[in-house]
């Protein structure tokens, strides 16, 4: 069973366009496609093509390429290892070694730190 409390993320490598974030696979709530995003920099690949120019960018949100609905809120999720299965541009792009796939784990909110409290002291 994997554990719900480590959210795990498929991804395929890092973002050229911010050379940081990781490629994770997004499976879109609105049309259950699977996309590329980088959620460093927000943006969407329809397929393997990463050195063509992102599909789609955002900023706090961002959209579906295909159908515009929002890859960050529920449903949309990070794509699990049956849906790679189940996705015909991506099955083929591993098989072709055009991708490879790793994982990773999700990024998480940022947690503040809990012993980072303001140092204040009754003068
Ligand atoms: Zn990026
Ligand atoms: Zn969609």
């Amino acid at each position: 069973m994997p554990d719900p409390e480590t959210p795990r993320m498929l991804y395929v490598g890092f973002c050229r366009m911010c050379g940081t974030g990781a490629l994770g696979l997004r499976t879109c709530g609105g049309c259950a496609g699977v996309v590329v995003v980088c959620d460093e920099c927000d943006v969407a690949w329809i397929d393997e093509d990463l050195s063509d120019p992102p599909a789609t960018t955002g900023s706090e949100t961002l959209p579906c390429p295909h159908c515009e609905a929002s890859l960050y809120d529920p449903p949309s999720h990070w794509t699990t290892g049956d849906e790679v299965q189940q996705s015909d541009w991506l099955t083929h792009a591993l098989d072709h070694n055009r991708l490879t796939l790793e994982v990773g784990q999700a990024f998480l909110p940022e947690a503040n730190d809990p012993d980072e409290d303001l140092d204040r002291k009754d003068s």
